[in-house]
């Protein structure tokens, strides 16, 4: 028989029936389980017995999410968290200690920058944070105590690939943990992990959620990766709650489903904005003219469904464009069914100096376009209305 394809293994999993031959994974929503021996207890605080002890050690509907994501993900094992940058933190925290170094984009997702930028000087872990993300720039950056090499690919703002596989290589070569934040990409459209790369992390509260409801995180990888990762996991205790967890599978079964359509979508719009006289730049893996076009044909299936385009006029037009828009939703966040707009410049990158902003690629008119699944003619009239008012 043939390996099922993606969609039949975000609605299946592996196979088998869940308990009590329900249809629909059961909610368990208990912190606490029963065991009939002290030794029982014991074996199981230890992680030797079968069964589950504790939820913030396990949970049976947390672990179906999990199972669920290691297997779209091309990995052996996960790590469910309340959030992405749970996920992201106990990578990071568990991964590295005094003395050690990082390599990051400048441009990763803001909070992880400030992991990086922040939080890791405190605890004596430097880090170098890059200006471009071409696999030379992570090469010049490596030092002998580099221990982890991090990746977000294609990343904010202006959606810059990476050449995960050459980036994963350097690392492995280098004895260094490479990291992905497969975010943008989702499961659907890449696989970091089949590329190479170590360990891979989600904020699912975007795509894998897919209806702006949840907010969740993953950590992906082979068994010894992710099992090294538990004791940080379970100390530092971002767990997620057993029906977020639900959500979260819930909107797997959609996510082959959502992606096909905004991966359309988002080209077809990258295409109609890039037409159009007030657009200035479309920032478009999808498009011959983006820089890491080639690479993006290469490692992904499909370009995603997240543009970023500037239009002419600078900071107001900016600000007035997405003030226009009636079906787009202004809103931080990505990767939802509704089509989300930020105009960074205005909202949530006002704090960072001007300067700093445009060394960051946030130039005045820059708009993100998380596109949804709405009809794309629907979005394309919505552009166009918005940007002829501006
Ligand atoms: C949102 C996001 C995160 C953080 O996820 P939360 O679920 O908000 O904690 C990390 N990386 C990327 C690329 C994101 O878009």
């Amino acid at each position: 028989m043939r390996e099922p394809g993606f969609n039949t293994k975000a609605i299946h999993g592996r196979g088998g029936p869940e308990a009590e031959g329900a249809v629909s994974t059961p909610i368990f929503e208990t912190t606490t389980f029963h065991y009939d021996t002290v030794e029982a207890g014991a074996a199981l605080g230890l992680d030797r017995g079968e069964g589950y002890f504790y939820t913030r050690w396990g949970n049976p509907t947390t672990a179906a999410l999990e199972e669920r994501v290691a297997l779209l993900e091309g990995g052996e094992m996960a790590i469910a968290t309340g959030s992405g940058m749970g996920a992201i933190s106990t990578v990071i925290l568990g991964s590295l200690k005094t003395g050690d170094h990082l390599v990051a984009p400048r441009a990763s997702y803001q909070a992880a920058h400030e992991l990086f930028a922040q939080i890791l000087p405190r605890y004596g872990i430097a880090s170098t944070l890059l200006d471009t993300v071409v696999t030379e720039a992570y090469e010049a950056a490596l030092r002998p105590e580099t221990r982890v090499v991090y990746i977000e690919s294609p990343n904010n703002p202006l959606l810059d690939v990476t050449d995960i596989a050459a980036v994963a290589r350097l690392a492995r070569a280098h004895g260094a943990l490479s990291v992905a934040d497969n975010t943008f990409a989702s499961p659907y459209n890449q696989n970091p992990l089949l590329l190479g790369v170590d360990l891979v992390v989600h904020s699912a509260t975007k795509y894998l959620g897919g209806h702006a409801d949840v907010t969740a995180g993953l950590i992906v990888g082979s068994r010894n990766r992710v099992l090294a990762l538990r004791p940080t996991f379970r100390i530092h205790g971002p767990v997620l709650d057993p029906f977020a967890a639900w959500l979260v599978l819930r909107g797997l079964k959609t996510l082959g489903l959502r992606m096909e359509r905004q991966n359309a979508n988002a080209l077809a719009l990258a295409r109609a904005l890039a037409a159009h006289p007030k657009v200035e730049r479309v920032h478009y893996p999808g498009l011959p003219e983006h820089p890491g076009h080639r690479i993006a044909h290469r490692q992904m299936r499909g370009f995603g469904g997240m543009i970023s385009i500037e239009v002419r006029g600078g900071l107001a037009a900016g600000a007035r464009v997405v003030e226009a828009l009636r079906t787009a939703v202004m809103a931080v966040s990505l990767g939802s069914v509704e089509t989300l707009v930020t105009h960074p410049a205005s909202t949530t990158s006002v704090t960072i100096p001007a300067a700093d902003r445009a060394r960051a690629g946030i130039r005045e008119g820059l708009i993100r376009i998380s596109v949804g699944i709405e009809e794309v003619e629907d979005l394309i009239d919505d552009f166009t209305q918005a940007l002829e008012a501006a």
